[in-house]
């Protein structure tokens, strides 16, 4: 804490159409569902221009700090052991060294973010990850959430999106982006007449996992292999599916002898095809990033149903059937 997330959850029925082979989300979304704030039905883009374009997707809200908090009891209650204040610094084959001393692990877990350091201890390549930052701001925002696209942050949106009683305001950028995040992101709040608290700021992996997310005994799962939703920046739902499939995996592993390889081909099969979509499209999109007027156009001949399409990681397709990705 704070945060470092817009605390927006994909509906399970999202989840489920999105990705069709994952099962029983009712149980693993239990925590996200218990904490949940707001319902939010409608995803409300904006374009630079001020024309808005509302794209049904069911969503809610979370208090991100009590989620993460009743995942880890659950965790805790299954028989994990927690070791808060405890940062790895090196994972060198089953040895796993922190600022309390060295553990050791038959399988090491990489879930520690977009800068992994078991990523970078082991070999495997860091997920490229763009800035982003966020604030609370209090009062009512009623229950769409809204995405601006254009220069006010070039390459990625500013979002508000509602929860109770408040609403996380933030912003994130790409690679059009030279200048002070934080700049932008007051501007941002400036321009409608919101006070927000304390912000904080995070990277989001940007363009999809990187080639590889197991090597020896490390797997990783999450931000660390970049498994975010290139076109919507979200990751919280599919951290969880392929942090499920990474512990199945373990476990089979330490059991029978499965090899760990195992992983990256199960969580690819869940999950893969959205993301490495979600970063074709994110492509072609930022050939429109840059400049506000070809985003406008752009944006005018995509229309409502694309965005719909584009926010969901699935194909786009011309007016005649054919398929542009
Ligand atoms: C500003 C912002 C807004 C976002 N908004 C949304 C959103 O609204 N919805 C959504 O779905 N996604 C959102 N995302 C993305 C989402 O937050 C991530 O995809 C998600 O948190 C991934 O979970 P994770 O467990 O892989 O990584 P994280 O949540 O980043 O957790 C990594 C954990 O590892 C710990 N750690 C790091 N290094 C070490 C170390 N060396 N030793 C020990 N521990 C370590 C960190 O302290 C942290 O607790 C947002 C991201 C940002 C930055």
């Amino acid at each position: 804490m704070p945060v470092q997330c817009g605390e927006y959850m994909a509906d399970n029925t999202e989840v489920r159409s999105l990705f069709p082979t994952v099962y029983d989300l009712d149980d693993l979304m239990e925590v996200p569902y218990r904490v949940r704030e707001v319902d939010t039905p409608v995803i409300r883009i904006w374009s630079p221009k001020g024309r808005r374009y509302d794209v049904p997707f069911r969503g809610f809200t979370v208090r991100r700090d009590r989620m993460d908090q009743g995942i880890v009891a659950q965790a805790v209650q299954e028989g994990a052991e927690l070791l808060t204040e405890t940062t790895v610094t090196r994972v060198h084959g089953e040895d796993v060294d922190t600022n309390r001393g060295t553990f050791r692990g038959k399988v090491v877990i990489g879930s520690d973010g977009p800068r992994s350091t078991v990523a970078k201890s082991v070999g495997l390549d860091w997920p490229v990850s763009a800035p982003a930052m966020s604030a609370t701001v209090e009062g009512e925002f009623g229950d769409a959430t809204d995405m601006f696209f254009g220069n006010l942050a070039p390459g990625g949106y500013a979002w508000i999106i509602p929860k109770a009683h408040s609403a996380n305001v933030g912003l994130g950028t790409w690679q059009h982006f030279r200048g002070n995040l934080r700049d932008l992101f007051d501007r941002f709040v400036r321009s409608r007449h919101l006070e927000p608290g304390k912000a904080t700021g995070g990277f989001v992996p940007v363009m999809g996992p990187p080639a590889r997310t197991v090597k020896d005994n490390a797997i990783l799962v999450g931000d660390a292999a970049g498994m975010v939703m290139a076109t919507n920046g979200g990751g919280n739902n599919v951290a969880m599916i392929a942090g499920r499939i990474a512990g199945l995996t373990a476990a089979d592993h330490v059991m029978d002898g499965t090899p760990l390889e195992a992983y990256e081909s199960r969580w690819r099969a869940a999950v893969g095809g959205p993301l490495d979509r979600g970063v074709r499209i994110k492509r072609l999109a930022d050939r429109f990033f840059g400049s506000d007027r070809l985003l406008e156009a752009a944006m005018l001949l995509i229309g409502r149903r694309r965005m719909a399409r584009a926010i969901r990681c699935q194909r786009l397709l011309l007016p005649s059937g054919a398929k542009v990705l």
